[in-house]
This record gives structure tokens, C-alpha cells and sequence, in this order.
């Protein structure tokens, strides 16, 4: 009973057991194919996806590939080996792609990474490559799942759009337009294109290329000696010269050899053509807003890319924003000429007006204002003939020359309210009208006419002498005539008179030039001004008319001067025969000498013509007279008083004149005392000659 009992236990726990080990038999099995199932699913989940999907092991060794990898790549599943990737990935990408797989196995941290993959087609297209780690219970690393994105079009248009920002950058930066299309240029070649030329069309009608690259330079040198030996013909039917010509954008997707025959001009340029394997090309023209500017030309040629419209719009683009840029720069430049321009007229010497069509005044300069003392108020918008005074009757005295035409400047007087003004004009003419440039010729003018006074004065007083001398010459060789011997001593005086009178003139000239040219020496010593005024006024009465009567008036002594005293004598005897030659009526000349702290002054005093108050400060200049065409005749060079004046001014002295211009005038003559000439001849500055700066001078 019991046996049995135990029979059936052991029979039932041994049922039980074999239940239990069959149906842990069971579970695994289900297990397997459930596994083998599931494994199968994900494959066929991989194959169907339209992405590249992988698996390796946990080396990194591929352990599979789906359908779409060997759908890309063109492989057979034989040359699908563990490192097949390697040969996928495009050679410049290949060490970024390696460098991460690595350090991705070291870490064991899943990684993502751009770069292109091979197609079947020996094209490339971008891809993310993507792999994650799968790991078991115990967190090892069983094998990874890679995966391969093709991002291509999205790179390319993020390509695209950095390119036209760099451009836009490029092409904001600089305002020279070469420059920055070169840099465009250059930001295009690469991803975009293999070359990348520039031409612009310049103001003769013909085309320059400003900027040529390319991804290999050997070849930039190569296409310009192509493009020198056969240089583009401004009537091809197509490329650079018909964009530029049409405004019309060309694409050529794909050109074959067919499109380069009838494109070569001999065997010889097909042959370099073809070396030049062009693959596809773009040429878009820089279209401004009522013209062409130029054109820029894309070409792919080794990278075998080939352009679609997509890039067409870039390429579009791309030259919008260049023209933008050129059209700035022009802009920039005129803007920048006009300011020059501005700048230079503002501060030249020479008046400049511009008068339209119209015969308006459109422009009125600084210096035009200064010389003729019209404001551009007054004249800005008014006809010139009205506003400028003796315009009308003098402007076709002065005709418009062409633009770089010589122009001969004519010389013309304007009537102003202050006065009569000579100005030496030139006039050029321009689309808008005539442009009018003219200086200042008053001085100049006054300096011409008094040189002919000069000459004629001279002359005149050169030919008095000379007329005497001649005519007692004549006289005393004449031998039919007994002279008696005082008609004979009376004649010979007058040739030694009128010799004297001779050679004062030549003495004056020759100290006038000699005052000009700085070479007068001046030897100031210690002078008794006294004596010089004695000596002077003796030499004066040798010829004194009989209705002047000379007096001096004079302390007993006087401090010496500082001066040089065969000039100081020449200043006195200057002025003493002034006052004489000009009281044509006669009367009294008196001389004074007087004292002052530190000079000692000469008065000389007639009472004479006078000098009118305007007149006082010119008749020391060089050659000026009151009276030119000796109405009263009374002669001279005009050459005395100026003399004066520069030799007092070499002893720090100086000389003005006193008269209220009707009836005598007082000439006063400065000059320092002996000691203060010592102590004070640096601040000779305070000693400046009475008269007027010389204004005008001779050669
Ligand atoms: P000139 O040889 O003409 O006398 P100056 O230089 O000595 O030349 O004098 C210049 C001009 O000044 C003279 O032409 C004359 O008109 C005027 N002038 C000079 N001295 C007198 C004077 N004492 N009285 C009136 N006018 C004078």
C-alpha cells in the first residue's frame, strides 16, 4: 500500500518533471522563432525603409547591410564587406567620418556625421550617418545600428544660403567692385561650382573679365591663355557676350561634345575645350535697372555636378545682390567725386560759375564770391547776364571750348560796384552748359597798364635829356656858326646837366632793381643828422628855382642816427626835389629835424600840388605817379618815393606822407637814434615803412 503510494508519487513528480522539462522546451523554441521572427521583421523593416540602414559588430565591423545601401551604392552583397563603407564615403569627408567612428567605439556614445556618400552613378550626395549602441543586460555592447540620411538638397540649399550670405557680406564690405567680385567669385567656386568667372561690360561697349576662379588654379591660367588666344566675339549667339547682350540668363545643364563643336573655333580650341571637361554651365547677367552691367558664369566641370533651375535662382540671385553691389560702389564714387569736387571748388583760387542752358547761374564758388564780391544769393537761379554787370556784352568774348578742348583765356572787364574788375576767363562747355573759370587780373591788369605808363614815362624822361644833349651837341660841332665862348659854356652845361639827369634816371632804375632782387648793401653806422640835412639842402639850392625859397629848421645838435648815410642823404634828396618839382608855383620848402625818445625825424614841407588822401599810401609804390601822362608837366619815373620807402625800411625806418590833398604836403622820414638802434634793432618789427606794401613788382 504504501509501495504503491510511493509508485504513484514518484510516477506523478516524475510526469510533472517531464511536463515541466517539455514545456521549458517548448518556451525556448517559441522563443527562437520568435526571436528568429522578430529579427526577420526588422530586416524587412530595414529593407523597406528608403533610408541606408546597417548593423556591425561591437569592433565596428559591418555585419549587414539593407537594400537601399546596395540600391545606392551599386554594390553586390559580396563586395559588402565588414569595412565596405570606407570606399562609400567621398575621400575629403573620409577622415572627419573615421576619426568619429573611433572615438564613438571608444566612448561607446552614439554619434551623428555629415558626409557624402557614393552612388552608383560615381556621383555623391550628402548624407547624415547616424549609429547607436545596443547593449545587453549587463550594459556590453552587442552590436550597433547605423543608419544613413540623405540630407543632400537640405545642404545644398543651407550651402546656398550661406553662400549668398558670405557674398552678401563680401559684397557689402568693400565699395571696390572688383575686388569683391573676385571674392565672390572665389566664395562661389567649391560646393557651388567649379569655376566661377566675372566680366563687366565697360563704358567703351567692350567686356573685361574682373574675376575668374576656380577649384584647381592651374586651370584659371589655363582659361585666360584660352581666352587670350580666342577671345570671346561680341556676336556669339550664346554665352557671356549674348547675356550681356540680351539680359537673359542661359542654363546648359549637361553639355555634350556635340554643344562644343560648333562652340570651337579651330581643331585646336575643341581640343582645349575638351581638356577643360565642362560638364554643366550657367551664365546670369548683372542686370541693373536700365542696363546690363555684365554677367557672372558658373561652370561645373571635375566635381561632374550638374546645374538645374534651383541654381539657376541661386546663381540669380547671386548676381542681384552683386549688381546691388556695384551700382553702390558707383553710386559711393560719384557721390564721393561730387564731394571732391565740392571740396576742390569750395577752396581753389580761381572763381568758377556754371551757367545752364538756360543761361542760369546753377554754381557760384567761394573764390568767385571773393574776387567779384557778388554773393551766390544774389546770383544762385538768376540770368548771368543780369546779375554779373558787363557780362552780357563780355560772354561771347569767351566761347565754350569742347570737354578736353585748349582753351585760350580771354581777358574782360566786369563793372561791380566796387569798382571796375578785369578777370581772365575761360569757359568750358558740357551737356548741361558752360562751366566758366576765371581769375583775377586787377593787379595784374594795373600792373600792364603801368608798365606801359612805365615805358612811356621813361622813354619820355630819358628822351628830355637826351634831346638837349643832342641839340647842344649839334650846336657846338656845327662849324659854319662862331659860337661865342659863352654861348659855348652856357651849351656845354646843358649837356652836363642833362648827362647828370640821365644818369639819376639809370641810378634810380638800377636801385629799384636792386631793391628787388635784395642786393642793395646797407651799411648802418653812426650818422649826424644834422650834417646830412645841411649837406643835402646846399646841394639842392645849387638848382633851386628862384620863386622856391628852402629853409631849414633845426636845434643846434641832435642825437646821431643808426643809418646808412649815402642813402639817408638819397631819401632827403628825394623828397627836398619832390617838393620842389611839385610847387610848380613855387613857395617855401622847409626841412625840419626834430628829436624823440628814439628817433630822430625829417619834415619835409611845401606847399605845393598836394596829395589827395587815396593817393597817399600809393605813391610809394613802384612806378605809381598822380599824374602818368604829365597833364601838368611835370616829369618823373615814379620810381623816388618807392625808393624811399625800402631804403628806410632797411634801417628800420619808415615814411608816410601828411596832406589834405589841395594845397603842400609834409613828407616825414623816421629813423632810430644810434643808441636805440643798438639796444633795440631786433624789434626792428616796430619801425615798419609808412607806405603800403609793395603790391606789385616787376620781374
Ligand atoms: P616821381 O618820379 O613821379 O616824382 P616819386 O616816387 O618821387 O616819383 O613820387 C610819386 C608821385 O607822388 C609823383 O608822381 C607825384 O604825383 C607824387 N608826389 C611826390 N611828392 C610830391 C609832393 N611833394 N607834392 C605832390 N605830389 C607829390
Amino acid at each position: 500500500m504504501l509501495r504503491s503510494k510511493v509508485t504513484v508519487f514518484v510516477d506523478l513528480w516524475t510526469k510533472n518533471r517531464r511536463l515541466q522539462e517539455q514545456a521549458s522546451i517548448l518556451h525556448e523554441r517559441k522563443l527562437a522563432e520568435l526571436e528568429r521572427a522578430s529579427e526577420a521583421r526588422y530586416r524587412q523593416l530595414a529593407d523597406a525603409m528608403p533610408q541606408i540602414v546597417w548593423t556591425s559588430n561591437a569592433g565596428g565591423g559591418a555585419t549587414y547591410f539593407n537594400r537601399r545601401w546596395f540600391e545606392y551604392t551599386g554594390m553586390t552583397p559580396e563586395e559588402a564587406g565588414p569595412n565596405a563603407w570606407l570606399a562609400a564615403i567621398h575621400p575629403d569627408d573620409l577622415p572627419t567620418a573615421v576619426a568619429r567612428r573611433e572615438q564613438t567605439l571608444a566612448s561607446g556614445e552614439p554619434y551623428e556625421v555629415e558626409y557624402r556618400f557614393r552612388a552608383h552613378d560615381a556621383t555623391y550626395r550628402w548624407h547624415l550617418g547616424r549609429a547607436v549602441p545596443m547593449r545587453d543586460d549587463a550594459g556590453r555592447i552587442e552590436f550597433w545600428i547605423g543608419t544613413a540620411t540623405d540630407i543632400h538638397d537640405r545642404k545644398i540649399i543651407e550651402d546656398q544660403r550661406t553662400l549668398i550670405v558670405a557674398a552678401g557680406d563680401a559684397l557689402a564690405r568693400s565699395l571696390d567692385y572688383r575686388e569683391t567680385l573676385s571674392q565672390v567669385a572665389e566664395l562661389a567656386v567649391g560646393e557651388f561650382a567649379d569655376w566661377c568667372a566675372v566680366h563687366v561690360l565697360e563704358t567703351d561697349g567692350t567686356f573685361s573679365e574682373v574675376a575668374v576662379a576656380h577649384t584647381d588654379p592651374a586651370k584659371v591660367t589655363f582659361a585666360r591663355e584660352l581666352q587670350e588666344r580666342y577671345p570671346p566675339s561680341h556676336e556669339q549667339p550664346t554665352g557671356v557676350a549674348a547675356v550681356i547682350r540680351t539680359g537673359r540668363a542661359e542654363l546648359v545643364a549637361e553639355i555634350t561634345d556635340e554643344m562644343l563643336e560648333p562652340a570651337a573655333v579651330d581643331e585646336l580650341h575643341l581640343q582645349l575645350l575638351r581638356r577643360l571637361e565642362l560638364r554643366s554651365y550657367m551664365c546670369v547677367p548683372l542686370k541693373a535697372r536700365d542696363h546690363v552691367l555684365g554677367a557672372i558664369t558658373f561652370i561645373s566641370s571635375a566635381s561632374g555636378r550638374r546645374f538645374g533651375t534651383e541654381d539657376l535662382l541661386l546663381a540669380e540671385e547671386l548676381a542681384r545682390r552683386a549688381t546691388m553691389a556695384i551700382e553702390n560702389a558707383r553710386l559711393f564714387r560719384q557721390a564721393q567725386e561730387r564731394a571732391q569736387a565740392a571740396r576742390v571748388l569750395a577752396t581753389i583760387g580761381d572763381g568758377v560759375f556754371l551757367v545752364d542752358r538756360s543761361g542760369r547761374i546753377r554754381l557760384w564758388n567761394a573764390a568767385a564770391e571773393r574776387i567779384t564780391g557778388i554773393t551766390e544769393a544774389d546770383v544762385l537761379g538768376h540770368p548771368a547776364a543780369s546779375a554779373l554787370p558787363g557780362w552780357a556784352a563780355a560772354e561771347a568774348r569767351v566761347p565754350p571750348a569742347g570737354p578736353g578742348k585748349p582753351t585760350r583765356p580771354e581777358s574782360i572787364p566786369l563793372e561791380l560796384a566796387s569798382g571796375e574788375v578785369w578777370i581772365s576767363v575761360v569757359a568750358v562747355g558740357y551737356e548741361e552748359g558752360t562751366v566758366y573759370a576765371f581769375r583775377d587780373l586787377t593787379e595784374e591788369h594795373a600792373l600792364e597798364s603801368m608798365r606801359q605808363d612805365l615805358v612811356a614815362t621813361v622813354s619820355h624822361e630819358l628822351r628830355t635829356p637826351l634831346a638837349a644833349i643832342y641839340g647842344a651837341a649839334l650846336t657846338l660841332r656845327r662849324g659854319d656858326v662862331d659860337l661865342e665862348a659863352q654861348m659855348r659854356d652856357k651849351l656845354l652845361e646843358v649837356v652836363v646837366e642833362e648827362s647828370g639827369r640821365l644818369s639819376e634816371i639809370v641810378n634810380d632804375l638800377l636801385l629799384a632793381s636792386q631793391l628787388d632782387s635784395g642786393k642793395l648793401r646797407v651799411t648802418i653806422e653812426r650818422c649826424d643828422p644834422l650834417e646830412i640835412a645841411q649837406l643835402e639842402l646846399a646841394a639842392a639850392r645849387t638848382h633851386l628855382p628862384q620863386n622856391v625859397e628852402l629853409v631849414l629848421d633845426a636845434p643846434q645838435s641832435l642825437p646821431p642816427v643808426a643809418a646808412d648815410a649815402g642813402q639817408l642823404r638819397q631819401v632827403l634828396s628825394n623828397l627836398i626835389d619832390n617838393a620842389i618839382k611839385y610847387s610848380p608855383d613855387g613857395g617855401t620848402v622847409t626841412v625840419t629835424l626834430a628829436a624823440s625818445a628814439h628817433h630822430i625825424q625829417f619834415a619835409v614841407r611845401d606847399a605845393g600840388l598836394g596829395i589827395p588822401p587815396v593817393e597817399q599810401r600809393r605813391i610809394f609804390e613802384k612806378f605809381y605817379r598822380l599824374d602818368p601822362h604829365m597833364a601838368r608837366g611835370i616829369g618823373g619815373t615814379g620810381l623816388g618815393l618807392y625808393i624811399c620807402r625800402e631804403l628806410l625800411r632797411r634801417v628800420n625806418g619808415r615814411i608816410w606822407v601828411e596832406s589834405e590833398g589841395v594845397k603842400g604836403a609834409t613828407f616825414f622820414v623816421e629813423v632810430p637814434q644810434e643808441q636805440s638802434s643798438t639796444s633795440g634793432a631786433a624789434g626792428g618789427g616796430r619801425h615798419r615803412a609808412g607806405g603800403g606794401p609793395g603790391r606789385m613788382a616787376l620781374a
